[in-house]
């Protein structure tokens, strides 16, 4: 993870909140390269869960939400971890993720000082709005998106004339008073989530379900991630929420382990149930096509974090490789092998030489390129050197503009992950590059 987290701060994917202040606990900022694939990841997951379904439409909803909202959907009451302090050290910990010894004995992992009791600690941010910090102003920072969604659910139906079985997609915020945000951007206090709410019949349930949980395998399977990095893990009874009656997390292989990377939930009608009792209205849907049938649908949810898919996708693409060119045994590169739709440059242009009119025949390519790619453009240093910086942004293609292109119009078309190169002719560059996307396999 050090490896990881210090590529990502040095080529300016992610760093440190406020570093110039020593930081801030649980909050990232994403850079130039940072913003890109993050970006690209929601972009594809939006495309597969809105364009490519007919029967799903997209959200964007608030962060502040009526606080009843919190009270109804049960994160008021339940929302909590179990917290324990060194009365010592003044460490922090979360009671469920320490030794049983340790707690039973109240002793400190880190240095054997007492600890204190257990109690509950509401994971909800909790401010004022409005000019009075009085009870009657609290409003929280929404902890998930999904309530967005259910409060929402109404509306999209009346507007978009929605039939059971639809749902509703949203990308967005989620913000968390974790109290342990180790790991780089693993876990953190402000981050982002996409879920998808997928309203059924009652009945239906469990057959959408497991049909859920295949989509969203074959999800990760598309984006070429290593699938034996991947594996299922069912909720018990006593790791179930509340609201759950069935629950499966994808867990992928962490450099720390396996963790946590999206949940499936069978959410039943507790959703909408709870949101019709606190709010007085009639959430049940109507089924027109069936003699006007009324009943409170159940929910089937995928929620993923974004940004914790952004570092599962970062350490699934990381790769050192000797590459042994020109005899040197000791050549090593460091490579991510980045999916070229996510990739945040396509496309790199490289002219040989500054000189001689390589530098405006390479400018003109790009000009022309960047219509439909990312592309960058680098002519300082060794050709060498430059594909290395390209490749440790994880660039699947680059493009490099010599003598012969003046000549001949072809330009040598470089392969991130075989490092192959090939000549093609200016006029087919662009094609060429859709098509290596569209066939692109990971190869390793
Ligand atoms: P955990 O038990 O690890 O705290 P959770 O089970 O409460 O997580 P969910 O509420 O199911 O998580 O959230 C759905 C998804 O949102 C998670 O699978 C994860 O990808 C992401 N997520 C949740 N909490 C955080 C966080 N603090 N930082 C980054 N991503 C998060």
């Amino acid at each position: 993870m050090e490896k990881i987290s210090s590529l990502a701060k040095r080529r300016g994917f992610v760093y440190q909140s406020s570093e110039i202040y020593g930081g801030q606990n649980g909050a990232w900022d994403y850079g130039p390269l940072g913003v890109e694939l993050k970006n690209r990841i929601a972009g594809a997951w939006w495309k597969e869960m809105t364009r490519l379904h007919d029967n799903i439409v997209g959200l964007d909803a608030s962060i502040l939400m009526h606080p009843r909202t919190w009270e109804a959907s049960g994160h008021v009451e339940n929302f909590t971890d179990p917290l324990v302090d060194c009365k010592k050290c003044k460490s922090r910990f979360r009671a469920d993720q320490i030794p049983q010894e340790n707690l039973t004995a109240k002793k400190c992992p880190d240095c054997g000082g007492e600890l204190t009791d257990t109690r509950k600690f509401n994971l909800m941010f909790k401010t004022h709005i409005g000019p009075a910090e009085d009870s009657a102003s609290i409003i929280y920072l929404r902890p998930e998106t999904a309530q967005g969604i259910y409060v929402n659910y109404k509306n999209i139906i009346q507007s978009n004339r929605m039939k059971i079985p639809f749902g509703i997609a949203q990308i967005g915020k989620a913000f968390r008073n974790e109290i342990s945000t180790k790991n780089f951007i693993f876990r953190t206090c402000e981050f982002e989530q996409m879920e998808m709410q997928y309203f059924v019949k009652p009945g239906t349930d469990e057959e959408w379900f497991s049909e859920w949980r295949k989509q969203r395998w074959a999800y990760y399977e598309k984006l070429g991630i290593k699938m034996d990095h991947l594996r299922w893990h069912q909720h018990g009874p006593d790791e179930l929420a509340h609201y759950a009656k069935d629950a499966y997390d994808i867990e992928y292989l962490f450099p720390m382990g396996w963790r946590e990377l999206e949940g499936v939930h069978n959410r039943t009608d507790y959703d909408l149930g709870r949101h019709t009792q606190f709010s007085g209205k009639d959430l049940q849907y109507i089924d027109q096509d069936n003699n006007n049938e009324r009943y409170i649908p159940y929910i089937i949810e995928t929620s993923a974090g974004l940004t914790r898919n952004l570092l599962m996708i970062f350490c699934d693409a990381y790769d050192e490789e000797q590459v042994a060119e020109k005899g040197n045994e000791d050549d090593w590169r460091t490579v991510l092998r980045f999916h070229p739709d996510l990739a945040p440059i396509t496309v790199a242009i490289l002219p040989l030489m500054k000189k001689d009119g390589l530098a405006e025949l390479a400018q003109d390519i790009r000009a022309e390129l960047k219509e439909d790619y990312a592309a960058d453009y680098d002519q300082s240093g060794a050709i060498g050197r430059r594909y290395r910086r390209q490749d440790e942004a994880g660039t699947p293609f680059c493009v490099t503009i010599d003598y012969q292109s003046k000549e001949d119009g072809t330009v040598t078309l470089r392969f991130r992950d075989s490092m192959e190169q090939v000549r093609v002719p200016r006029a087919e560059l662009s094609a060429r590059i859709r098509s290596e996307i569209k066939a692109y396999k990971r190869i390793k």
